[in-house]
């Protein structure tokens, strides 16, 4: 282990592979140390996620980081001959009247953001989606009643949105760097920092196991939903700590339904927050347990599938009764309480300490332009590429210069 680096990594997700990739390719020539608790990369929530990616957003700052990583996604073959399992399938969601008449009034902002959208009638949902009724005729009035579904009256579709392989990519990002730039990159698993060494207001290094302190210049934490607890460890205050907790979210891997084509179909976002996508022959379906309570729970209630989510997925399309679980899995947002976005900069009153955490349910999506915009910080100084991730910084809770993002799932 190394005793003295120009900068350390703390977290080796898809957000650590990110940021070394583009540091190494964007020419940075200094030493850099990655910290993984783990046996291998890529393990927690970059491992159990979705693999979702989408560029419809409410706020600027996340389309542009989207986008962006979108067109990382697209090239990632070509440029690295590394397979991602980039599928541009597109995003579908869909509305009850009130939720579609803001939809209609974003659409100009969208337009002008370039993010291509697409309204759908009820008719084109259903030549889209194989079984998918909106109206609720075919459905008991208790039933409707009990689930307080209503008449879906549009679809909002993003052709540029689809699905990737996280863990894929993220071991790309190490693997790439570990090839391509031996000499300038430091690969620790099984090590977990067990503390951020700070002193006088200034970072200068991590302590790892038996008390092994490693120096290093500047110190980037990467360790998602750990972030919180590992800086209370390192004796920040709760007013100087972020607002980030581990908070479960369940995915289902469960049968496709008989329904001729149902393996075209783009991610679709149904009743209450229900979505689900292909998986090879399976279908992957989640949704957010709205009184899930905050901690390290990686259970999976098969209950919450059966008794919340099937019926909605029932509802909506007869035939759904046969998407019996096959496996399925609890992981870790790291849950911003506050404004659901990353956050991404200095630390305000620790010098050398910068974050890349938080991301809530949009790291994946994230991670390319995120790696980028923080090489170019380090780099060049500033933000060049996408100038609004200064908005993302930690200072924003203090001034009250929150980013809302209202289109979470
Ligand atoms: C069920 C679910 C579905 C999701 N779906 C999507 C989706 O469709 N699209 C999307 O964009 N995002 C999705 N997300 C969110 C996404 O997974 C995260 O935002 C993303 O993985 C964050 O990447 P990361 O590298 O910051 O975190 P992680 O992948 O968790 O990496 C952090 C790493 O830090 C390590 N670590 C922590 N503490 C320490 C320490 N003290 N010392 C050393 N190492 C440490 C951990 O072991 C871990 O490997 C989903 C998340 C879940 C749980």
């Amino acid at each position: 282990m190394r005793t003295g680096n120009d900068i350390i990594i703390i977290g080796g997700g898809i957000i650590g592979g990110s940021i070394l990739f583009n540091l190494l390719k964007d020419g940075y020539k200094g030493k850099i140390a990655v910290f993984e608790k783990k046996n291998s990369m890529a393990d927690e929530s970059t491992a159990l996620s979705a693999g979702g990616f989408r560029n419809i957003w409410s706020t600027v700052v996340n389309m542009k980081l989207t986008t962006m990583s979108i067109e990382s996604f697209k090239n990632f073959k070509a440029e690295t001959g590394v397979s991602i399992g980039f599928e541009q399938r597109g995003y579908l969601f869909t509305y009850y009247r009130k939720d579609w008449e803001t939809i209609i009034k974003f659409r100009k902002f969208w337009e002008e953001s370039g993010v291509k959208t697409e309204l759908l009638d009820p008719v084109k949902i259903m030549e889209m989606i194989p079984g998918y009724k909106p109206g609720l005729d075919h459905l008991d009035s208790e039933i409707v009643e009990m689930l307080e579904l209503k008449e879906i009256v549009g679809g909002l579709f993003g052709a540029d949105c689809g699905v990737f392989n996280p863990t894929a990519c993220a071991i790309a990002y190490f693997d790439l760097s570990c090839k391509n730039y031996r000499e300038c990159v430091e690969i620790n698993k099984n090590t977990e920092v067990k503390k951020l060494s700070i002193k006088d207001g200034k970072v200068d290094g991590v302590i790892v196991r038996d008390d092994c302190f490693i120096a290093g210049e500047k110190i980037i934490l990467a360790a998602g939903a750990f972030s919180h607890d590992l800086l209370e460890r390192s004796g920040v205050s709760e007013e100087q700590n972020i607002p980030v907790v581990p908070l479960k979210r369940m995915l289902f891997l469960v049968n496709k339904p008989p329904i001729e084509g149902f393996g075209k179909i783009p991610m679709i976002i149904i009743d209450n927050g229900v979505y689900f996508h292909p998986e090879a022959d399976d279908l992957l379906v989640g949704r957010a347990k709205a009184d899930q309570k905050p901690g390290y729970d990686y259970e999976m209630e098969k209950k919450y599938y059966v008794d919340i989510m099937n019926s909605y997925m029932q509802a909506r399309i007869p035939g759904m009764e046969y998407c019996r679980i096959k496996n399925g899995w609890g992981g870790l947002y790291a849950h911003n309480t506050k404004d659901k976005n990353a956050i991404i900069g200095d630390h305000p009153d620790i010098e050398n300490l910068i974050f890349a955490t938080g991301f809530s349910g949009h790291g994946v999506m994230e991670a390319p332009a995120v790696g980028k915009c923080i090489s170019e910080k380090l780099i060049q100084g500033d933000y060049v590429s996408i100038p609004e991730v200064t908005l993302l910084d930690f200072t924003r809770f203090r001034e009250g210069r929150l980013v809302k993002e209202t289109i979470v799932i």
